[in-house]
């Protein structure tokens, strides 16, 4: 069984004021052959932003900064901005005091009615206006492996207002999660169905992906599809393809957690999609006129200059993440160097064949950017 315990998904709706307008001195974006991504070159900016992903309450760095850094370079009206750290995740491993790889999202727009507010949206959303989220990826292979789709889902999930038992487990630490829940989506809960009563208050249930353990707070790795509320709020089915949500009142965990976990609880109630709707509204626009296809931007963080290697490998991951076949690259869970090896889901097949994306090809504003693109 792999335990997944090294990676921190956290979500956030709000970052600190941008604290830096301009680009430190030396800093520059090198462009990938292919253009599809780019990193930005400065080993203090990568120092902060390790450290900063290491104490989420260190506001001395912004990632908003990095965002209007990323806005004022290229002329790119993405719907998500992916901020990848180039560095190995057994690499962050090593140099991390807490030993932890953190990921996060920062939701910046909502675009639609029906999705929830909680908790509030930003005030001073930052990047493209059409950009829905930006996530940071602590570690390389956690675009392949996974976070991303994790990430990915927050652009829209889980925000719901009602009804109060969804809402409150929703509110657990780290919020917008679905908690212990039916969902059993990226975003958490258990594998619908797998729900038992053992005793008077004891429950037991069990995770939807045999690569992670059970988790109120999502998955980290891309295994798990997105589930049909998570569709539902990405507008990609309709209200009645929404089964019944089955969630714990006050949920406490009775012992060790693997695939399967105890928990007790006061009861566990069912909530319906007509009762979401009742709460919040209904999704709009529906699954007829919802966007089905959504343009990102990569931009690679990185201490020095990248390799012909390196922007193979990373021309490999988007080629891979946006395929609309199978991924055929092998992968094991992020931190996890000894876990069962899987091949990914891509964000197509997380969708069940409803929506794709892809990776811009990133368009300067003003040329140059920095040395040679390609060293030799
Ligand atoms: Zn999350």
């Amino acid at each position: 069984m792999a335990l997944v315990n090294a990676v921190a998904l956290i979500h956030l709706l709000g970052c600190a004021p941008p604290v830096c307008t301009e680009d430190p001195p030396g800093a520059f974006y090198q462009l990938a052959p292919d253009q599809r991504s780019a990193a930005y070159v400065d080993a203090e900016t990568f120092a902060n932003v390790f450290s900063w992903l290491q104490q989420a309450d260190d506001r001395d760095v912004s990632f908003s900064c990095l965002v209007d850094r990323f806005t004022n370079a290229f002329d790119n009206d993405v719907d998500m901005l992916v901020l990848v750290l180039h560095l190995g995740g057994q690499e962050f491993l090593e140099r991390s005091s807490t030993r932890i790889i953190a990921n996060f999202t920062a939701a910046q727009r909502v675009f639609e009615s029906g999705i929830g507010d909680v908790p509030k949206p930003v005030v001073a959303p930052v990047g493209p206006s059409t950009m829905r989220s930006y996530s940071v990826i602590g570690a390389r292979e956690g675009l392949l492996a996974g976070p991303l789709l994790h990430e990915l889902a927050h652009g829209w999930s889980a925000y719901l207002t009602g009804p109060d038992a969804l809402t409150s487990q929703i509110r657990r630490t780290p919020t917008s999660h679905w908690g212990f829940s039916s969902v059993g989506g990226v975003l958490g809960g258990w594998a619908p169905d797998s729900l038992e009563q053992l005793d008077d208050g004891l429950f037991r249930a069990c995770s939807p992906t045999e690569v992670e353990p059970f988790s109120p707070s999502g998955y980290a790795s891309n295994t798990v599809p997105f589930a049909p509320l998570e569709l539902y709020l990405m507008g990609l089915i309709a209200a009645e393809e929404v089964p019944d949500i089955q969630i714990a009142v006050n949920p406490q965990l009775a012992g060790p957690v693997s695939t399967c976990a105890s928990f007790t609880a006061d009861e566990i109630v069912s909530v319906s999609i007509a009762d979401i709707v009742g709460e919040n509204g209904a999704r709009s626009p529906g699954p007829a006129d919802a966007q089905r296809h959504f343009d990102l931007g990569l931009v690679i963080l990185a201490e020095t200059t990248l390799s012909a290697g390196d922007w193979q490998y990373y021309q490999q991951v988007v080629s891979c993440l946006e395929s609309t076949e199978a991924c055929e690259i092998e992968v094991q869970a992020l931190g996890a160097a000894n876990s069962t090896p899987f091949y990914p889901l891509t964000f197509h097949d997380a969708t069940g064949g409803r929506a794709t994306l892809r990776f811009v090809e990133l368009d300067p504003i003003a040329p140059p950017l920095g040395p040679a693109s390609l060293p030799e």
